[in-house]
This record gives structure tokens, C-alpha cells and sequence, in this order.
């Protein structure tokens, strides 16, 4: 029997990301994968949209009272967003890692709000807060013919079998 790295418990695990209107603007969308990339996480799903209020208002479902949410809409919608879905061990929360605090002042340097953003009404990323968050909004945001499985050439290096 054939034994790949992707038989390692947890390495396919799943994130959506998502390149907010103010990351596409800016010219951060290559900044964003470079990051990605780097890392040895692996890219399973990715595309452009103007995204509809209805999916927002899914998405941010648990915000809707927030005194933010009116503005958040129109931040959202004000543009097109790059989403993505990120694959590898671990990868929900290296990406919070890796993304920074929600409000980018409290933001780690190096982080992308911490390199990127200023204002917590800018903050250039989204992505998913944990594994049971991530599913829901992965199935929210993509089709299943969208995602892509397969195994990059390196995982062997990435991972130990
Ligand atoms: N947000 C905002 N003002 C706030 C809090 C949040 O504009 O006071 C926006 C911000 O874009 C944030 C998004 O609402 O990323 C969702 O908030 P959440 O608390 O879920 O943070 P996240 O998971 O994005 O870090």
C-alpha cells in the first residue's frame, strides 16, 4: 500500500482567506500569497469576486447587531476580494498567526495587519477563526468542484511520513 505525507493526521486541514476590498486596491494580492507560499502551506482553491451582501451577511452572521456592521457591509462590497482556500497542518490557526490581531494597532510587526494596515476598519485580510468556523465558511464561499486536491512535489520536505 502506498503511504503519501497527505495521510498525516491533520495536513489537510483547511482555511478560507479572504483579500478585502482594500487589499485588492492597494496592490497586496501577490504580498498576501508570497506568504502563503512561503510558509509550505498549499493552495486548494482561489478566484475573484465582487461579493454579494446575502453571502456577507452569512459570513458575518454572529456581527449583525455590532454598531460596525453597516460600514462593514459597505467596506465588503466596495470592491472586488480575492478568496482563497489554504491547505496544511495546523493552517486555521498559523493563519491567525500569520495574519495578526483584528485590530492591526495591537497587530504584531511582521504579521500581515501588522505590516499592511493601520485602522481596524482596514485590515486588508480575513481569515477563518477556527476548524469548525473554517468548514462553514469554506462551503459558504466555494463550490466543491472549486477545490482542488492534490499533493505539491515538496510536501515530502514539508512533512515528515
Ligand atoms: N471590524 C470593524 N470594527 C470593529 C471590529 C471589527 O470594522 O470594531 C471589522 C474588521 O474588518 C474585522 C471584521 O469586522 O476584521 C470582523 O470582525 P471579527 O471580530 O470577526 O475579527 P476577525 O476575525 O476579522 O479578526
Amino acid at each position: 500500500s502506498s503511504t503519501t505525507t497527505s495521510d498525516i493526521p491533520g495536513v489537510r486541514e483547511r482555511t478560507l482567506v479572504a483579500i478585502k476590498p482594500d487589499g485588492v486596491q492597494r496592490r497586496l494580492i501577490g504580498q498576501v500569497i508570497k506568504r502563503f507560499e512561503q510558509r509550505g502551506f498549499q493552495l486548494v482553491g482561489l478566484k475573484m469576486l465582487q461579493v454579494s451582501e446575502e453571502l456577507l451577511s452569512q459570513h458575518y452572521a454572529s456581527l449583525h447587531r455590532k454598531p460596525f456592521y453597516p460600514s462593514l457591509l459597505r467596506y465588503m462590497t466596495s470592491g472586488p476580494v480575492v478568496a482563497m482556500v489554504w491547505e496544511g497542518h495546523n493552517v486555521v490557526k498559523s493563519t491567525r498567526l500569520l495574519v495578526g490581531n483584528t485590530n492591526p494597532a495591537e497587530a504584531d510587526p511582521g504579521t500581515l495587519r501588522g505590516d499592511f494596515s493601520i485602522h481596524i476598519s482596514r485590515n486588508i485580510v480575513h481569515a477563518s477563526d477556527s476548524p469548525e468556523v473554517a468548514q462553514k465558511e469554506i462551503s459558504l464561499w466555494f463550490q466543491r468542484s472549486e477545490l482542488i486536491d492534490w499533493e505539491c512535489c515538496d510536501h515530502g520536505n514539508i512533512y515528515h511520513s
